[in-house]
C-alpha cells in the first residue's frame, strides 16, 4: 500500500493510504460491518476470505453472546491470519437521505473504533470508508464527518494510539480525502 499524505495532530500521525486494508499491518484494522456481523461482500467480505474462517466464526460467537451490534457501535474479534491483531468491526449507518441520523452514526462507527483501540491499548489502527460502499453515504458527505471524530478523538488525547490511517480504495475516494485532510 502506498502512503499518499502524513498529518501530524498533536502527538498523532494520521496516514492517508491508497490500496488494500487486508494487507495493513496496524496493531488492528477497522472492519466496515453490518450488525449481524456477516461478513458477505465488500470490504467486510475480503477481509473475511483473507483472514481465514475464525473471522466468521469468532463474530458469529459474539452475536449469540451480545446480540447484534448496534448501529454505530463496534465488535471486536481477532485478525485471524491477517497481520493484525484485532478487527474492530464497526457498524456504519445505511444512508437513507440524510434525515435519519446517518451523520452521527457515522461519527459514533469511527469515534467508537478509535475509542476501541484506545481501550485495548493499540498504538496503530487502519480505517476504511466505513458506509461508503454498499450502504451508499456519499463520499464527499463522508469524508467531513471521519475527518471530525478523528480530530475530537485526537483532542481527547489518547496514550496509546499514535498512528491511525485511512486505506482508500480506489482513485476516486482519494481525492475526497486529499481535498478534506
Ligand atoms: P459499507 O457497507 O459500510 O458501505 P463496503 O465494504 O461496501 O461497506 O464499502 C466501504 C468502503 O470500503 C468502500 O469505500 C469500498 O470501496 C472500500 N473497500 C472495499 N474493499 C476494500 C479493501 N480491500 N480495502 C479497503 N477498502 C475497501
Amino acid at each position: 500500500n502506498k502512503i499518499i499524505k502524513e498529518i501530524k495532530v498533536n502527538n498523532v500521525e494520521i496516514k492517508l493510504v491508497s490500496g488494500d486494508i487486508t494487507i495493513e499491518e496496524t496493531d488492528a484494522i477497522v472492519n466496515a460491518a453490518n450488525s449481524h456481523l456477516q461478513h458477505g461482500g465488500g470490504v467486510a467480505g475480503a477481509i473475511a476470505r483473507k483472514g481465514g474462517p475464525d473471522i466468521q466464526k469468532e463474530s458469529n460467537e459474539y452475536i449469540k453472546k451480545y446480540g447484534e451490534v448496534e448501529t454505530g457501535n463496534v465488535a471486536v474479534t481477532t485478525g485471524g491470519k491477517l497481520k493484525c491483531k484485532y478487527i474492530i468491526h464497526a457498524v456504519g449507518p445505511i444512508w437513507n437521505g440524510g434525515g435519519q441520523k446517518e451523520e452521527k452514526l457515522l461519527y459514533d462507527a469511527v469515534f467508537n473504533s478509535l475509542k476501541k483501540a484506545e481501550e485495548l491499548k493499540l498504538n496503530s489502527l487502519a480505517l476504511p470508508a466505513i458506509s461508503a460502499g454498499i450502504y451508499g453515504y456519499p463520499i464527499e458527505k463522508a469524508v467531513p464527518v471521519y475527518k471530525k471524530a478523528v480530530y475530537d478523538f485526537i483532542n481527547t488525547n489518547p496514550q496509546f494510539l499514535k498512528e491511525i490511517r485511512f486505506v482508500i480504495y480506489g482513485e476516486d475516494h482519494l481525492d475526497y480525502f486529499l481535498k478534506e485532510f
